[in-house]
């Protein structure tokens, strides 16, 4: 009820402060004063069809639907100036002020529907963008843990008692390994747990842990063969060199996915050098972005970054307003999925979006 008011509250304030003009008013005065913080990056990661059937086992906070994304992309190009991530930092680099009304795009973990769905239609608008890629997600038909779980929980009905329980013996087994992580501050409360929840919940363990779970969870009520059944949902090498030579840039997402910051120095060091080994193989470009899994850095991580060759990193976290001097190593993004746009009924609204993209609401 609380949610629903407040969506509306936010519907409207966007709607008066675009259609009187004030949004504009408000960006050129923003701009008035010459600062290098003057750009957003927006941070994407599926782009689905209304009616694709994994919608429906899918966090919704990672999805934009095709359309929705057409008419992002229209605007954007219209009102915007449109750079991709490598432009940006060589301007940043040099200690220039990127132009006026400046955006990037980019996409994490590299799903297939990028290439199905997304690039059709950057083409089109002549849109920049980057992609990051896990490596080992190349060509593979394994999933994200996370987007396992997800289906695995919209397949079996499980109790959120259950999966309160699992969380709680994670916890244990975590302690018990000491993983740096473990903390309880992601502690959600027993009833109020779904899909959503208890995957933030698992992103604290260790991967080993994750793994374990996932086969208890694919033996709560009895083993399926489902999991075999899926189609790849990450990109293939051709798919990804087809998007290079046709202005899509790639950047590195680590291999395997993990969150860096649970892993040790030497882990950490092979998922930087690794990944951009290979993605240097499969484009032929050199690779100089990197995006850190789940967002997740910390000061020694962002020096290996740096030794591992890379020239920007990127993170999350994109409407707290950097007052500090430019990190390069921890450009912030603003996420978007369908209903972070989204009025009050639930349908696309320019006036959020365009609103969004000014940090404003
Ligand atoms: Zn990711």
């Amino acid at each position: 009820m609380f949610g629903s008011l407040k969506r509306a509250v936010k519907f409207i304030l966007a709607i008066c402060i675009y259609y009187s003009g004030l949004l504009a008013l408000l960006s050129v005065l923003k701009r008035i004063r010459a600062d290098k913080n003057n750009f957003t990056i927006l941070i994407y990661h599926r782009i689905l069809d209304e009616n694709d059937s994994e919608r429906d086992h899918i966090q919704a906070g990672i999805i934009v639907s095709r359309k929705i994304f057409e008419k992002q992309m229209a605007y954007l190009s219209k009102e915007y100036n449109l750079l991709s991530l490598k432009e940006l930092a060589e301007i940043l680099e040099k200690n220039q002020y990127p132009p006026s009304k400046s955006i990037v795009i980019t996409f994490d973990d590299g799903w297939r529907d990028n290439y199905l769905c997304a690039y059709p239609v950057l083409k089109k608008h002549n849109v920049p963008a980057t992609i990051f890629l896990a490596t080992d997600f190349i060509d593979s038909d394994n999933m994200f843990w996370f987007a396992e779980i997800g289906m695995i929980l919209a397949k079996r009905k499980i109790p959120p008692e259950k999966l309160w329980e699992i969380l709680e013996k994670a916890r244990k087994e975590s302690k018990n390994i000491s993983t740096p992580q473990s903390s309880d501050s992601h502690k959600p409360a027993a009833d109020s747990i779904d899909s959503d929840k208890f995957i933030e919940g698992l992103k604290q363990f260790d991967h080993q842990i994750i793994t374990r779970i996932i086969a208890e969870l694919w033996k709560e009520g009895g083993v399926s063969s489902e999991r075999t059944a899926v189609d790849r949902q990450t990109l293939s090498s051709d798919e990804v060199l087809e998007m290079s030579e046709n202005g899509i840039d790639f950047g590195s997402h680590g291999c395997s996915h993990r969150i860096l910051t649970g892993l040790d120095r030497d882990e950490v060091k092979r998922e930087l050098i690794e990944s951009k080994r290979i993605l240097e193989e499969k484009t032929g470009k050199t690779i100089s972005l990197f995006s850190y899994p789940n967002g997740d850095f910390n000061e020694e991580i962002k020096k290996l970054v740096r030794e591992a060759g890379y020239d920007c990193a990127i993170t999350t976290g994109g409407r707290e307003i950097d007052k500090g001097a430019l990190d390069l190593f921890a450009l912030k993004r603003i996420g978007i999925h369908d209903g972070a746009t989204a009025g009050p009924t639930g349908r696309y609204s320019e006036a959020i979006f365009a609103c969004l993209l000014e940090k404003i609401l």
